[in-house]
């Protein structure tokens, strides 16, 4: 009998260059199934991009977007697409 064991992810941070490697999930994860850290270069919670081993860099950049209504963070990959994790206003709006 042979056990099949599943796949390592690898994701890195393309702002703080943090990684994790985790094994589960489908081999193409929908949005929900992306990562979030605490990322401590942009001072909010990021997506992780995939790579494709434990030494590999993503070609993505964290873009922060802030209007009066929201703050987002566009994940800008290098092939031109883009996924964007919106925040609440009201978790990082200051006192008036
Ligand atoms: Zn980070």
């Amino acid at each position: 009998m042979t056990i099949l064991q599943p796949p390592v992810r690898h994701w890195h941070c393309p702002s703080c260059k943090g990684r994790i490697a985790y094994t589960g999930g489908p081999a193409v994860p929908d949005a929900s199934e992306v990562p979030l850290h605490p990322c401590p270069k942009l001072g909010l919670t990021v997506p992780y991009v995939e790579v494709s081993g434990p030494d590999e860099d993503s070609d993505a950049i964290h873009k922060i977007l802030t209007t009066d209504e929201r703050q987002s963070v566009s994940t800008e990959h290098g092939d031109g697409s883009n996924d964007v994790t919106v925040y609440p206003g009201i978790a990082w709006r200051m006192p008036r």
